[in-house]
């Protein structure tokens, strides 16, 4: 199949390279003509693994294609996908100005009949609206081209995209035209080779989806967040209370990892998205708008211990902080919205010194967050350590998880962690010698 993909971030760039390991031939467009030259060159300009081979073999063997021209990608193309990103604005709603943008212009440039596909996460309505601004343009041309609105979401994880993208879950088709859906299931056959893995729904239904299991898995997190801060105060162990409800096969275990928040481009903007779309309808989503206030203030648990810690000591101002991690999570280079960007600032402010390392964001968090006075982002996990008053563990990467603890309590000027994913024993740390931290767990003094 001939296929546009339109926006080449973390979605359009592995959903294009996955649909072209299949033997589709994908047009990708991309409007910065950087990203595009890059992509050229065989390089990938974000950090996800296994993307940058897949990429490469696909462009060698010809089925990958790159341009800044949206025209030259539907002329080779029967389906179009929208994956631009669909930012938060400052009051917490979607901002479509680049969906709005890329419907427009294939309006304009489309010269024969398409199915335009929504894979970016756009409120309930978005299709509707899409089909609006693509017959607007049409008409101001005077043709009429047939065109087909399809909402068809994403569900992919930064950090394991190709896998999720390969085998996913399920795949959603929102459309009340059963060619579209015909095409699209197509399309997806070779990664959902179980049949019952292709929904096919309304599309209202297929955009509320999307939005539902995001919320539904933040509110996972923020509930468990919660039970970790009741732990604490009332001297239970959440790791012990975690394995005691996951093993309830009605509850599970995934996503109830006590932590520091969620952050990344999704569940934070998607939920406050979902506030916004229902209070436009007159309701007043109580539980997620708890969800989102549970996650705020957890973003910065971490800064609180720490503050709380130096509190007798004349506070933070003057000491420094070892940082591990950067990025919102493990395996991915995305630093948006992340948990360590709120501590960084939080702390930074009241004149601590930081000094952060990550194992792949550091040049992004360089980009994006290196202008902020006290803060250095250095590129050894042990170098940070050198004299610092203390060690903060902020993201889940592995080789967080067996450091060298002798070598970090040399380097410390005080054998101090605090860590904000409960990747340590307590009693191991104990043992060790270290003061330890940690989320609805007993600290170790
Ligand atoms: P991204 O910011 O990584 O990539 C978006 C790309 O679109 C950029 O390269 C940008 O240059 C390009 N772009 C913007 N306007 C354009 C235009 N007019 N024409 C062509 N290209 C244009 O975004 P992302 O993280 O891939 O997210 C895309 C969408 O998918 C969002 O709606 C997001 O919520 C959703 N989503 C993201 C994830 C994720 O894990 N990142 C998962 C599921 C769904």
């Amino acid at each position: 199949m001939n296929v546009c993909i339109v926006g080449t971030g973390y979605v359009g760039l592995v959903s294009a390279a996955c649909f072209a390991e299949m033997g589709n031939n994908i047009y990708c467009v991309d409007v910065n003509p950087k990203v595009v030259e890059t992509l050229e060159s065989g390089k990938v300009h974000i950090y996800e693994p296994g993307l940058e081979d897949l990429v490469k073999r696909n462009t060698e063997q010809g089925r990958l294609n790159f341009t800044t021209d949206l025209g030259e990608g539907l002329d080779n193309a029967e389906v179009v996908f929208i994956t631009v990103g669909t930012p938060q604005r400052e009051d917490g709603s979607c901002d479509l100005k680049y969906v709005d943008a890329v419907a427009a212009e294939i309006g304009r440039k489309m010269t024969s009949p398409k199915i335009v596909v929504d894979k970016s996460t756009v409120p309930v309505g978005t299709a509707d609206r899409v089909r609006g601004i693509i017959a607007g343009e049409l008409e101001k041309r005077g043709e009429s081209i047939y065109f087909d609105v399809v909402s068809n979401p994403e569900f992919l994880k930064e950090g394991d995209a190709l896998n999720d993208f390969m085998k996913p879950d399920r795949v959603i088709v929102g459309t009340g035209d059963e060619n579209s859906a015909t095409t699209i299931k197509t399309l997806y056959a070779p990664f959902a080779r179980s049949r019952e893995k292709l929904i096919v729904m309304g599309v209202r239904s297929a955009e509320m989806t999307k939005y539902a299991a995001n919320c539904m898995l933040a509110t996972k997190i923020s509930f468990i967040n919660e039970v970790a801060n009741i732990c604490e105060r009332v001297g239970a162990d959440v790791s012990e209370v975690r394995v005691g409800i996951g093993s309830d096969s009605r509850i599970g275990y995934s996503f109830i990892y006590p932590g520091v928040g969620y952050g990344g481009s999704c569940f934070p903007k998607d939920v406050k998205a979902l506030i916004d779309t229902a209070a436009e309808y007159g309701y007043d989503a109580r539980l997620i708008r708890s969800v989102d206030e549970v996650n705020n203030t957890q973003k910065l648990v971490l800064a609180e211990k720490i503050k709380a810690y130096f509190e007798p000591q004349g506070g933070v101002a003057g000491k420094t902080l070892a940082l591990w991690g950067i990025a919102f999570k493990a395996n991915t280079d995305d630093i948006r919205e992340a948990s360590a960007v709120q501590v960084i600032k939080a702390l930074t402010s009241l004149g601590m010194k930081v000094r952060a390392f990550d194992p792949v964001a550091n040049t992004r968090a360089r980009e994006e967050i290196g202008h902020i006075e006290n803060l250095e982002i250095m590129d050894s996990q042990y170098d940070v350590l050198d004299g610092a008053d203390a060690l903060a563990v902020v993201t889940d990467w592995n080789q967080f998880r067996n450091p060298d603890f002798e070598r970090i309590k040399r380097a410390l000027a005080a054998p101090l962690v605090f860590d904000g994913r409960n990747l340590y024993l307590p009693e191991r740390m104990g043992k060790a010698g270290f003061a330890y931290f940690s989320i609805g767990r007993t600290p170790v003094e």
